[in-house]
């Protein structure tokens, strides 16, 4: 692992604050990825960004392929985002009341999800699929949930679990202080293994939900096959048990609207969060009549929010989906990643690496192992050291990724030719440098 004397760029000023940091704040962060604990070193503290970049506070200047783990899709300092927000932040932060932008922000997202009648906005991804635990059983009387290993929903109790080892189907508490009482209902599938959904569904009667990721994006990205999204699809229906789509990391990202839209399925109640607010606190679930009409005011489902809907956070989600769909930036994503995909190919193949790469649209992933990446158990065996190196060698060529093997990189959609150039170099170097 690099030792912080052997990165060659200024960082002192990012040493400073982290060292400041550690007093008042838990590991001077407030989510603990960024500590860079995976990678060693010191974390970046960032002053700023314009476009599609972002400096630090040393001044070093690199191309954002974090943007936030996805909200800042267009890019920083969008101006139309920037004069929405002005503008409602002169006219107000937040009321407790309900403002036109929320009945705004909803009609666009209803319109980007086929077979979703109402929306609910909230204020993190976590609270937007914690909500939805709570919705799915008052809507079947059910208890148990069926997750992925690998696939994160947040922070929520019922989903920070870890399958139990060996042939025990029993989940254990996947954190400290998370009771297990609180992950018995909870029960773990093998993300593009149906047959593991299948026995978890033919041993419980009393499973309310499965919950998905439709493009895993927090192992690593992962793709589902074509013949295990569908399959899963058509046995939850014939269950009686509802599809949970946790599209808080991909909606809006491969598509205006769902990834599940391109993979061919339709959720019974999808999650949304990241891009949906276009930089600010805003999660989201929403599906149709039937099933949102159970949530209160309507229905006898609580959940509610004091900054839920917030005016500012609404108009910069208007705002971004707006600009979003006006840019259409889908195809040259698509483009530009396939690019980024064959450099890392490339460059690994020119310095005897093994590595494999996952993307969809905008999200791609490197895994520095030889073989393909279709679930946790794979995913877990790649060579982590290979890619602390390489993250490092990114950095010094101002190349700014997540700092972590399993999470995506995202593109966004002010990426210039200059820029993938200068991704495709820094990618020559990096890998190089392993
Ligand atoms: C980021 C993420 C969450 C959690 O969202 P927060 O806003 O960080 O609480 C949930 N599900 C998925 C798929 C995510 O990528």
């Amino acid at each position: 692992m690099f030792a912080k004397n052997d990165i060659l760029m200024n960082n002192t000023k990012s040493q400073a604050l982290y060292s400041k940091g550690q007093q008042h704040l838990v590991g001077a962060v407030n989510s603990p990825v960024r500590a860079f604990k995976s990678v060693g070193g010191n974390p970046l503290f960032m002053e700023r960004a314009h476009g599609s970049k972002i400096y630090d506070v040393d001044g070093n200047e690199y191309i954002d392929l974090v943007l936030s783990y996805g909200p800042m899709i267009l890019g920083h300092g969008n101006n139309k985002v920037i004069e929405a927000v002005q503008k409602q932040v002169c006219t107000g932060f937040t009321f407790g009341a309900s403002t036109e932008n929320e009945i705004v922000l909803a009609e666009i997202v209803c319109n980007a999800f086929p077979g979703m009648d109402k929306v609910r906005f909230v204020n993190s991804g976590t609270e937007a699929v914690l909500s939805v635990i709570r919705l799915a059983r008052a809507y079947t009387g059910k208890n148990h949930i069926i997750k992925f290993a690998g696939c994160y929903h947040g922070h929520s109790d019922a989903l920070l679990v870890a399958a139990g080892s060996g042939l025990a189907t029993l989940s254990i508490p996947g954190s400290k202080g998370v009771p297990a009482d609180a992950v018995k209902n909870t029960l773990i599938a093998e993300y593009n293994n149906i047959e593991s959904v299948k026995k978890h569904i033919n041993e419980c009667k009393d499973v309310a939900a499965v919950f998905i990721e439709p493009i895993a994006g927090n192992m690593g990205v992962v793709l589902p096959s074509d013949h295990f999204i569908k399959e899963l699809r058509e046995i939850t229906k014939a269950a009686g048990i509802l599809l949970v789509v946790d599209e808080v990391m991909t909606g809006f990202r491969s598509k205006f609207g769902g990834a599940q839209e391109l993979l061919g399925i339709e959720a019974d109640i999808t999650c949304l969060g990241k891009v949906v607010g276009g930089g600010f606190p805003v999660g989201a679930y929403g599906s149709r009549n039937e099933i949102m009409e159970m949530v209160s005011p309507l229905g006898d489902m609580y959940q509610a929010g004091t900054l839920s809907g917030n005016p500012v956070a609404m108009a910069a989600g208007i705002a971004t989906l707006t600009e979003l769909k006006a840019q259409n930036p889908y195809e040259k994503f698509n483009q530009q990643a396939a690019i980024i995909e064959k450099a890392l190919l490339d460059a690994a193949t020119e310095n005897g690496i093994a590595l494999t790469v996952n993307r969809f649209g905008s999200m791609i992933n490197p895994f520095f192992s030889a073989k393909k990446i279709t679930n946790f158990t794979e995913a877990q065996e790649c060579n982590t050291a290979q890619f602390t190196k390489f993250f490092w060698g990114l950095i010094e060529n101002g190349i700014y990724i997540p700092p972590s093997q399993f999470e995506a990189w995202f593109l966004s959609s002010v990426i210039s030719d200059e820029d993938m150039e200068r991704i495709i170099k820094g990618i020559n170097n990096a890998m190089k440098s392993i």
